[in-house]
């Protein structure tokens, strides 16, 4: 056992019936930047994520995927677990709601909450859809089922409650007598006047659910959603024993806006009911937008995090969801400020700062850290600077601000530039006082580049231990203490160590197209194994006929699913800073649909006008380069350079004709 003090934050338990985007992974690297962070501050850190495993949604996408619920379940925890890992996003503990040791902590909770008098068998009565088996809260007009919109029935169903009621004192009390459990403020007073507002007693097992955790010999039911995701946070540091952990009560549980309720409301008064200790905090984050809307895949409108890290890092996208946006508030998303904060914080700033000082040092000292002499104001300015950087940087990513840490820290970098451009170590000579400069400027560089190292370590994992390395100084910076930081701590006299890619700028444009790109194969992905060969022919949003290669065979039904029109073209334009795309407004009979199309360096756009041409009209809407493309225009891939032409008609065709 360590002697150090105990640290246990979560994520939320991820509902399986999708897979990640921006927003889980925004938590997750949260949650990970703290993790890390605690660690350099001297705990013992453990960090909870998982996936949400029950209920009638995945029921249903397992019955639509042709698969046994476990089969589907396992499958996507095993999907969600490994983007983590890809990410570099490695959790101490990764609970599946379907495990054994989950099963048994939800039980065993709920008989300490029965125990006390908390829970009593009633009845459930509401609007009900018996095709997708569930409870409707809120029906279309005329009592439809919002998803199938076939009629409801009034359905009475026998279910276990949660005496939610009697916590309404409970809970006030506790709330005031812990101001910091709900944060931000915000938060807080919404919640404040929510529970202010009365209580109803809580359903919290089903009979109409089949796939979820069995309530102990009360077969058919079984728990409902919250009572068994919730407890996920107990099972992972114990569940019934997690006295013997030592990591519970838990310190911080990180959630969306929009699951606060259960996490500040409903959670504590189960733990009050079952004599839990309740945990410390819950922190509330906000969303992130697209364009200022809530992100949503079927409107094409979603980020994913696996096409941003293939492109800039797994840290480039960590530090651009930190920076941009002030933790516990909404921020919008766009890939232009995506690229634009990487070239010039990151190609620019820090790491153009770590390449340029080794470089210097490589040349100057035959790559051995030099060791300063005496200093001059200017030297003692900069260091004095930075250490008194260290404690405000300590303090915000403490207080989760870690838009103000990172600020900070890349203050620091910017005095850096300054001073080299200042003291110009490259102009110096060779005679004594020269080189004695030269000795002074690098050292105090190469000192205040320690420092940045280890400060940005939490959020930039792998950049910074590379340029750990590339300093040549001992040990990993994972190790190194927060608290003992302070200048003048540079080992000198080592050699660099090896030079490794950092960030390499990349061209705005191109980066974003790729992204957009991917992030378009990912959400559509090709039928059959040979997705590679369109992958660049569609990104401009042309579907492009590619040359003659040994393809799969399908089958008629296969084509037929894809529905191609005529269409006639009505406005064409050029859209700013994408080179190759054009927006164009397209006459398909039915409707005018907006598409993008990649032609734009071979077709002037007036050319187009009234022209007709062939539309695949049912492919789900997407975004390039920020524009709605809904649909995809085709066109032959001509030559080695691919150059798109438009497929036409000889002769006069209806508008909307179907292609077949
Ligand atoms: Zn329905």
């Amino acid at each position: 056992m360590s002697g150090k003090p105990k640290f246990y934050l979560t994520t939320p338990i991820y509902y399986t019936n999708g897979l990640p985007h921006i927003g889980h992974t925004y938590t997750t690297v949260v949650a990970d930047v703290i993790r890390r962070f605690k660690r350099m501050r001297g705990y013992e850190v453990l960090m909870t994520t998982g996936t949400d495993e029950h209920g009638v949604n995945v029921e249903r996408a397992a019955r639509n995927a042709g698969i046994a619920e476990s089969e589907f379940v396992a499958r996507m925890a095993d999907a969600w677990r490994a983007l983590w890992d890809e990410l570099g996003l490695s959790a101490e503990e990764f609970v599946r709601t379907t495990d054994l040791r989950h099963v048994r902590t939800v039980q065993w909770l709920f008989k300490q909450c029965k125990e006390n008098g908390y829970v009593y068998k009633g009845h459930y009565t509401g609007l009900y859809c018996i095709y997708d088996n569930l409870f409707v809260n809120e029906p279309k007009p005329g009592n439809l089922c919002p998803d199938c919109d076939r009629p409801l029935e009034m359905l009475t169903e026998e279910n276990y409650f949660f005496k939610l009621s009697a916590f309404q004192k409970p809970l006030m009390d506790f709330y005031r007598k812990n101001p910091d459990f709900i944060q931000p403020e915000t938060r807080r007073n919404e919640i404040l006047s929510f529970v202010e507002g009365g209580l109803k007693d809580l359903s919290i097992t089903r009979t109409t659910v089949r796939w979820g955790i069995p309530v102990p010999s009360e077969e058919p039911h079984v728990f409902y959603v919250w009572f068994d995701a919730l407890t996920a946070y107990l099972t992972a540091v114990g569940g019934p024993e997690h006295e013997k952990r030592g990591f519970w009560p838990c310190d911080l549980h990180l959630v969306g806006k929009d699951i606060i309720r259960f996490h500040t409301v409903y959670w504590p008064a189960f733990l009050m009911a079952a004599m839990v200790p309740l945990p410390k905090q819950v922190w509330a984050h906000g969303w992130f937008l697209m364009d200022d809307k809530k992100m949503s895949k079927s409107k094409g409108q979603v980020v994913l995090p696996r096409p941003i890290a293939n492109m800039l890092g797994a840290d480039a996208l960590r530090y651009f969801l930190l920076r941009e946006v002030v933790f516990g508030q909404d921020g919008n998303f766009s890939y232009e400020a995506l690229v634009t904060r990487y070239n010039s914080d990151l190609a620019n700033g820090l790491g153009n700062l770590a390449s340029r000082t080794a470089a210097m040092i490589e040349k100057n000292f035959v790559g051995r850290i030099p060791k300063a002499g005496k200093l001059q104001p200017q030297d003692e300015a900069l260091a004095k600077e930075t250490q008194s950087a260290i404690g405000d940087v300590l303090e915000h990513f403490e207080a989760l601000s870690f838009a103000r840490a990172l600020e900070g820290i890349w203050a620091i970098i910017a005095a850096a530039d300054k001073y080299l451009t200042t003291e110009k170590p490259w102009s110096l000579g060779d005679s004594e006082d020269d080189v004695q400069r030269k000795t002074n400027v690098l050292a105090t560089t190469a000192e205040l580049l320690r420092i940045v190292t280890v400060l940005a370590h939490p959020v930039l994992p792998d950049s910074t231990a590379k340029i750990w390395t590339l300093l040549g100084q001992p040990g990993k910076v994972s190790d190194i203490e927060l608290d003992g930081l302070r200048w003048g701590q540079l080992k000198t006299g080592v050699q660099l160590g090896v030079a490794q890619t950092l960030f390499p700028r990349v061209e705005k444009n191109e980066a974003i197209e790729r992204m957009e790109s991917m992030t378009n194969e990912e959400l559509n992905p090709a039928p059959g194994p040979a997705p590679a060969a369109s992958a660049t022919a569609t990104s401009g949003g042309a579907a492009v006929a590619s040359a003659p290669a040994a393809t799969e065979k399908i089958a008629i039904e296969d084509f037929a699913k894809v529905e191609m029109r005529v269409g006639q073209i009505k406005t064409a334009e050029r859209i700013v800073g994408a080179d190759k795309l054009l927006k164009l407004t397209v006459d398909i009979g039915t409707e005018i649909r907006q598409v993008c199309a990649g032609i734009a360096q071979y077709y002037a756009p007036e050319t187009l006008i009234g022209r007709k041409v062939a539309v695949v009209t049912n492919l789900a809407p997407r975004k390039l380069r920020g524009v709605e493309s809904n649909g995809m225009i085709i066109a032959a891939s001509v030559g080695p350079e691919g150059r798109p032409v438009l497929a036409g008609f000889h002769e006069d065709v209806e508008i909307g004709s179907r292609l077949k």
